[in-house]
Formats: structure tokens, sequence, C-alpha cells
């Protein structure tokens, strides 16, 4: 089976002032091409040859894992955006933000905490328990909490190729400005 690119639902100049065109065409264009590139390489002869991505993430290791793991997450994280977002997530949604986090501002605050004190490369997570339970979580590199049993709502990718064109060494800026972009009808879709 070949992993493909996924589309993306907007111009690659679409997000701009927080993301950039050349930030899409770099993060986008070539960091996921190379993951779904050596995915599709490195499965070829192995048990994975015919795996979905979803498959591989909770069972493989190694650099199977990494690359079908960057190439879900990456499909996700740019799925989320919107140049037309809808700003604030609403209903059940945001009810269990309220309930879990005090406000919809409090879960930001600790979003961006969470997400400026990941050491080194990886991905922050809103996530959900099998009970509906919301929650973030950090994982570091290719992690994905599809492997822990809990289910992505939405995420940031905190890899510094995801903002060193735009932001330098600005994580905190960065992850700031791609609240502007969320679209939370896609998070309340996945809720
Ligand atoms: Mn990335």
């Amino acid at each position: 089976m070949k992993h493909t690119m996924p589309v993306l639902a907007y111009a690659q100049d679409a997000l701009e002032p927080h993301i950039s065109r050349e930030t899409i065409e770099y993060h986008y264009g070539k960091h996921l091409q190379t993951y779904v590139n050596n995915l599709n390489n490195l499965i070829v002869g192995t048990p994975f040859e015919n795996a979905s991505l979803e498959e591989m993430i909770c069972k493989a290791e190694g650099g199977i894992f990494n690359n079908a793991a960057q190439t879900w997450n990456h499909t996700f994280y740019f799925s989320t955006f919107s140049p037309a977002p809808q700003a604030e997530p609403t209903g059940k949604l945001r009810e269990a933000i309220d309930r879990k986090f005090g406000s919809f501002d409090a879960f930001k605050a600790e979003f961006e905490k969470k997400a400026t004190g990941l050491f080194g490369s990886g991905w922050t997570w809103l996530v959900k328990d099998a009970a509906g339970n919301l929650d973030i979580v950090n994982e570091s590199n290719a992690g994905n909490p599809l492997r822990n049993g809990l289910v992505p709502l939405m995420v940031m990718d905190v890899w510094e190729h995801a903002y060193y064109i735009d932001y330098r060494n600005r994580r905190a800026d960065s992850i700031k400005a791609t609240w502007n972009v969320i679209d939370w009808k896609k998070v309340e879709e996945r809720f």
C-alpha cells in the first residue's frame, strides 16, 4: 500500500500572516513529503507493507513508527487549520473544556505552558480518554497518543521546523499565532 500526501484544503499562502507560505512550502511540501517517502520505502517487504498508519503507530518501532506517526501527525495538524476558522469551541466540547480547565482562556494558557515547556522536538495534544475526559499531553519526537489508547482532538507541532522560518527561536509566539488558524469546528467533529 502506497501512502500519499494529504491535499491541503487551503492555498499555501492562506494562513498568512500567522503561518507563511514559505513555512507551508517547507513544512508540508518538504518535511511531510520526506516522511511519506521514507515510510513508503521502509515498509517494503515488512509485515507493515499493507498496514494502516494507525496500526503502525500502535505496533511498529524505530523508523517505521517514526515515519508513520509523523505522516499521521502532520496530516492531522494541517487538516485542523483554516483561513476562516471557527475561533472558539462551542457545544459539548466547550462544556468539557470549561469543566476541565475552568474556561477556554485558561485552557489556552495551560496548553501554551505545556507546549512551550516541551524540551526538544515533539507535539502537544488535546486528547480525550475512553470516558470522554479531556487532557493536554506532550509527546516527544513522533509520539502519538493513539499508542496510549487516547483520542487526539487537536495538536500543535513544536519541532523547530514548524516555526523557525517565521518565528526563529520564539516558540511561544508561534504557538500564540497558531490559535488564529485552528478551526474549532473540526475539533468539535473529532470530539
Ligand atoms: Mn512538523
